[in-house]
């Protein structure tokens, strides 16, 4: 097997700006991602994306650096188990990383099964445009949030970022150039006590069309202070933060109604999977989010979508400069039709 990677600048159409990047200069205008590809010796490929995210302590430096450690002479497309045990034991973490070179094993090994992804995974076929994701708005202010909603109008549901000290002024400006429509909102660990979340939440619930609240406090709080907020609140809670992996998923019970699995937070399709049918059993509502990402990581999400109650996979329409084409979003609808690919990622 032979294993090649690039970094590539996603453009961002908007500047971008979550909770956590208020304190250290305000968020960014590109978004580099690591491409990994896999050739083995009968010619076969697979393709993979890392989106290392600076809230998680990653980067480009840690994706390439754990890259070049990798001997790709351990990986076969005929062994993903083998060849996962071998990235997941390499060292602790860097979950970005790993999570691009499962993608591009279980691209090769469902593309020399022709089969889609989500078929190979025992997931059934895609259900084309049963799957509805939301579209995010970024903390900005009010006018430009306000803007971009505007922009937003064919996307059915939206999320927006919270978690600054102008929520009231945000949300209003959001909720006035879309009246009606459900807005999804995502305090990014924003809020920092349980009673200052409480009462935001009751707020948002007043408006009457807000659909549930993401991680509203830091993950790090006591069970015991999630549980009083699980319990009074009006407005059903997401864990994101709050849920790294399948080992999660106990503790989440208590805290939370729900949990949003993203890949490069788990390392992968086959953790990712593992991690939403673990919150299932437990009763957990289910949600797939993403960071900003290419059409590699938004398709390899979206052969999940059967697992999920909620969608958030918008991270390719978020940029301006996709390398690749896969699923597509067709006013929040995802969709493969029209995608040439038939077998794998379905990515090109
Ligand atoms: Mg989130």
């Amino acid at each position: 097997m032979e294993l090649a990677y690039r970094q590539f600048d996603l453009a961002l159409r908007h500047h971008w700006a979550i909770a956590t990047d208020l304190g250290r200069g305000g968020g960014k205008s590109v978004y580099p991602v690591v491409f990994v590809e896999l050739k083995d010796g009968q010619g076969r490929t697979g393709l993979g994306e890392a989106s290392p995210s600076s809230q998680y302590g990653e980067n480009h430096a840690t994706v390439t650096e754990f890259l070049a450690r990798v001997d790709p002479k351990r990986l076969s497309f005929d062994d993903i188990a083998g060849s996962m045990a071998y990235i997941e034991g390499l060292v602790p973490g860097r979950y970005p990383a790993k999570c691009a070179l499962n993608i591009a094993l279980l691209d090769g090994a469902s593309k020399a099964a022709g089969k889609p992804l989500c078929e190979f995974l025992g997931l059934g076929s895609f259900r084309e445009g049963a799957h509805v994701s939301s579209f995010t708005i970024g903390i900005d202010t009010p006018e430009a949030m306000a803007l971009k909603t505007v922009e937003a109008a064919r996307y059915p549901i939206l999320k927006m970022k919270l978690g600054s000290p102008k929520d009231r002024e945000n949300f209003a400006a959001v909720r006035s150039a879309a009246p009606g429509k459900w807005i999804r909102v995502d305090a990014n660990a924003g809020w920092k006590t349980r009673e200052e979340a409480l009462e935001r939440i009751e707020w948002l619930a007043s408006d009457g069309r807000v659909e549930f609240v993401e991680q509203p406090m830091p993950p790090e709080l006591p069970t015991a202070d999630w549980a009083w907020l699980k319990a009074r609140s009006p407005l059903p809670l997401i864990g994101d933060e709050l849920y790294q992996s399948a080992a999660d998923a106990t503790r989440c019970a208590e805290c939370v109604h729900g949990i949003n699995v993203k890949l490069v937070k788990t390392g992968g399709v086959t953790r990712g999977k593992e991690a939403l049918e673990a919150a299932r059993a437990l009763g957990l509502k289910t949600m797939l989010g993403c960071m900003i990402e290419s059409s590699v990581l938004i398709s390899a999400g979206a052969h999940l979508a059967a697992l999920t109650d909620y969608l958030d996979l918008d991270g390719n329409v978020l940029i301006t400069n996709d390398p690749y084409r896969g699923v597509l979003n067709l006013d929040g609808r995802m969709s493969f039709e029209g995608v040439e690919a038939q077998s794998g990622l379905r990515v090109r």
